[in-house]
């Protein structure tokens, strides 16, 4: 039994203990512990509502941060690499955006074929 509830309960049996009767100030009273225990009801449950919340947004959290994670990787690996396609072989190579800055005549890994670039590494 909640805190809560258990006030109630206490309240309930006082009332009874203090011989609270049937005339109107009695009704009254027994009323009035009858709706505490309504409400007492309500706030279990809105309380267990919230706890349930809680936990559901903090897995939203932590997927959040998992794409964060992922959309940055991902970007990294633009920025820093560049994908061509060797005319002679067709091997499919990457080179660094910084290699090619500072180099014109770069050559194929796969079969040291010069790959010409006019590519504008500006360009994203
Ligand atoms: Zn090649």
């Amino acid at each position: 039994m909640s805190y809560i509830k258990e006030k109630v309960a206490y309240l309930r049996g006082l009332a009874e203990g203090l011989g609270v009767g049937s005339d109107s100030t009695g009704k009254l009273i027994s009323e009035i512990i009858a709706t505490l225990d309504v409400m007492a009801d309500a706030v279990d449950e809105n309380e267990a509502a919230i706890m349930e919340l809680d936990e559901c947004v903090d897995d939203i959290y932590e997927e959040i941060d998992n794409i964060d994670e992922l959309l940055y990787d991902e970007e990294d690996d633009d920025d820093d690499f560049v994908e061509f396609e060797c005319p002679s072989c067709g091997e499919t190579a990457y080179f660094d955006k910084e290699m090619l800055e500072n180099s014109e005549d770069l050559i194929c890994p796969a079969c040291n074929a010069p790959i010409v670039t006019d590519v504008d590494s500006d360009e994203d």
